[in-house]
Parts: structure tokens; sequence; C-alpha cells
């Protein structure tokens, strides 16, 4: 893969600059959600424990290239404190005499945080020279922060190129779970994509019909699949536009040799809600005034039974409207059973998207997925095959 990692560096009694997404919720000064927080943990105990001085850089929100102080980093340093169990202190700016000073001031066995990137014009247009004054505040550069790596930015690409770069323990666990799913896979492989549209995930579907052995596709945009393929849908959610789009995929997916699974039956209501009149119908008998919001029960057993064939599994989006009960269903037991075939050592699972990890949480599934990302943007772009300005920084050249 070519990158480093922490235990490539000599940390030792080096300032390392490490960039975190630390990007969570605030509500009255207050943190409401530190996952984000908590997840960069492993890197900061690891660089403290090799005697390293690990500075934090990180955006929050979209000021724009401004200060603006609703977006300051400060309120963060008791989670961060609480997250990391060591004193963390801030600084108010990421570059510049006052971020010096305070580098040179920080104790061991202490944290600096800096602050949000983003106050700098120059951080989300990749300033050479922004990029150099931060650089100046450090020996090391770490990326920690592999959901911000689908942009090139001063704190994720150009400083990544003007120090000794390695991947943090986040970014490492990400980069290998994907590495695993996508990169050198156990095959066979079999990709589940879902979602509302197909509109959003047209690069993925592209680049994993070149990549995977079976693609389940379900959710809002299968039913854009079984328009093209001449299909009614009734009122369903149908993107009739991209039917087109829809019949080039399936044609490319015979010339790679994926095998591609649509619903052969659907959960149909007329009303968008809860507990709403269901009925379950083959996937080209949806009456004219019914939409389609689920999987049936027979597809969900086809998706299971390829699941029981195959040695890994990467999945992006729900595969029905899985926000509203008994619309969950298919999303759920698909869910369950990567969860226990996972559990059994039979298959390695590898999950993200906003969606997706709300219904894998939702499914009780999460915990025994090999790998959940959190990294959305990041994730997809890599899914999409895309190269990470950030990850690419961290790869030195020839
Ligand atoms: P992710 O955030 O994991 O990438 P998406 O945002 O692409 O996933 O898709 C999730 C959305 O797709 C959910 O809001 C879900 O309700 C919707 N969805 C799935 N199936 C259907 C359907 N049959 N009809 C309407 N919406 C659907
Ligand atoms: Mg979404």
């Amino acid at each position: 893969m070519g990158w480093k990692n922490l235990d490539d560096m000599d940390l030792g009694g080096k300032c390392v600059l490490v960039r975190v997404d630390i990007n969570v919720p605030v509500e009255d000064g207050k943190v409401t959600d530190d996952t984000r927080i908590r997840r960069v943990q492993p890197t900061i105990r690891d660089i403290l424990a090799a005697g390293g001085r690990p500075i934090l850089l990180a955006h929050f929100g979209r000021p724009k290239g401004k200060v603006v102080p609703e977006m300051s980093l400060r309120p963060l340093v008791p989670a961060l404190e609480a997250a990391f169990g060591a004193p963390v202190t801030f600084c108010a700016d990421c570059r510049g005499p006052a971020a010096q000073a305070a580098v040179d001031s920080l104790a061991e066995g202490a944290i600096l945080l800096l602050e949000n990137t983003r106050f700098h014009a120059g951080e989300e247009k990749n300033n050479a020279g922004l990029a150099a004054e931060m650089a100046e505040l450090g020996d090391i550069y770490c990326n920690d922060a592999f959901s911000a790596a689908h942009r090139a930015h001063a704190s994720t690409e150009g400083l990544a190129r003007l120090l000794p770069a390695c991947a943090g323990r986040l970014m490492q666990a990400e980069l290998e779970a994907l590495e695993s799913a996508l990169g050198q896979p156990q095959r066979p492989v079999v990709a589940v994509v879902g979602g509302a549209k197909v509109s959003t995930k047209l690069e993925l579907l592209g680049n994993l019909v070149e990549r995977v052995d079976h693609l389940v596709i379900g959710g809002g945009m299968a039913n854009t699949f079984l328009a093209a393929q001449g299909i009614d849908v009734g009122k369903s959610l149908c993107e009739h536009e991209m039917t087109g789009t829809a019949r080039e995929i399936l044609v490319k997916a015979e010339t790679t040799g994926c095998k591609i699974l649509l619903p052969s039956d659907v959960v149909v209501a007329r009303e968008f809600k809860a507990g709403a009149e269901n009925e379950t119908v083959a996937a080209d008998a949806c009456p004219a005034d019914a939409m389609i919001l689920d999987a049936g029960p027979e597809t969900v057993a086809r998706v299971a039974e390829v699941m029981e064939g195959a040695k890994t599994l990467i999945w992006n989006g729900p595969m029905g409207a899985f926000e509203i009960a008994p619309f969950d269903a298919a999303t759920n037991a698909a869910a369950k059973q990567a969860a226990a075939l996972t559990k059994a050592g039979q298959l390695i699972t590898v999950a993200g998207g906003g969606d997706t990890v709300a219904a894998l949480n939702q499914a009780g599934a999460a915990a025994d997925f090999t790998y959940i990302s959190t990294a959305g943007g990041a994730f997809l772009e890599w899914m999409e095959g895309k190269t990470l300005p950030g990850v690419a920084a961290l790869t030195p050249q020839a």
C-alpha cells in the first residue's frame, strides 16, 4: 500500500502534527456526540506512549476562510480531555507566532489543539504558504482523518508532502479494511448497493461492476433498474431519466461477468409512513397507485444465498425505506445474516454511508461487521475507485 503508520516513525520527543476529524455536533457549547473524538484516541495514546507531542489540526464546520467565532474548536477541549485522559491546551491560530509559542510551551504528556484550519482561506485552496507555515510547527505529520482525505486541502494534502508523513491508527484501520474489501479481496465478493437514487451512486455502480462478483441492487435505486427493464413501478421513487444509464450498467455487468441481483419481489404501500398498510407482490406487479418501499422475502432469501457463498461483502445503501417499519425488514434481515456470517468467520464485511451505518445500528448488526466506515464522502469516493488526495500524499513518490 506504500504508506507508513505510527510504528514506522521515530516519535520520541517529536512534535507530531495530527490531522483529525473532530467535526462533532455541539449544542449550547457542549459536545452531544463524541464518537469522532473517541475514534482518534488510539492515535493520541500511541503518540504519547512513544514520547511524542501531539498537535491537533482540524476543521470545524464551514467558515469559508474567515474567523467565525461560533466555529471555534475551543469548546471541544473538555470533550477531548475526557476522551484522551490527558490535558489539552488550545491556541487560537493554526499557524504563526502564537501557534509556535504554544508548541514550544507544550508540556510533556499534554496535547495541543490548534484552531479551525478553515479560518484561513488557504486551507481549502491547498495554499502552499499555509501548508509551509503549519509544517514549521512540527517534525512529523500524521493523518488520522480519512473522512477528509477526499479533499486536497493544505492540512490534508500540502502539509503531508512537507514532512515525514504517516497514517494514524484510524486512517490505518480504514485503509486496511477498504483494501481487504476492494483492493485484494478474498473472492467471491458481493456488493450490496441501495439507497434512494441511482444518480448519486452512478460512479459507484460503474466501478463495482468491474470489481465484484455479485452486485445486489436494492432500495429506491432498484426501481430505476426495474423501470429500465420495462417494468411499471407505479408511484415508486424512480428516476425515469436514468433508465438508459441503468441499462448501460446492466450491459457492462454482462461483459465483466458481474452477476446483478435485482429484487424479484417487493413490499408496496400507498403511503410513506410507519405501519402503512402494505402487501408483498412480484417485482413486476406494483399496482399503479402504490410505491415500492422494500424488497420482499424471496429477494432477501436470494441475497442470503449469495452471501452464504461469498467471502467478502461490501455494503452501501439500505435495501428499503428502513426509517419506517415495517419497510426496514429486508435491510434488517440482510444485515443480521451478514453479521452472523461474519461472526462465524465466513465473511469479511465492510460497510459505510450515513444511512447505512444508521440502518446497521438499528438492525443490531453493526458491532459484528468487520469494519464500519464513518467516513461518508471519502468512503464513497474510495468505492468509486478514485484516488484520495490525502491518501496519495502519504505515499512517497518513487
Ligand atoms: P447512505 O447514506 O448510506 O449512502 P443513501 O442516502 O443513498 O444511503 O440512501 C438512504 C435513503 O434511501 C434512506 O433515506 C431510505 O429511506 C431511502 N430509500 C431506500 N429504499 C427506498 C425506497 N424503496 N423508496 C424510497 N426511499 C428509499
Ligand atoms: Mg444518505
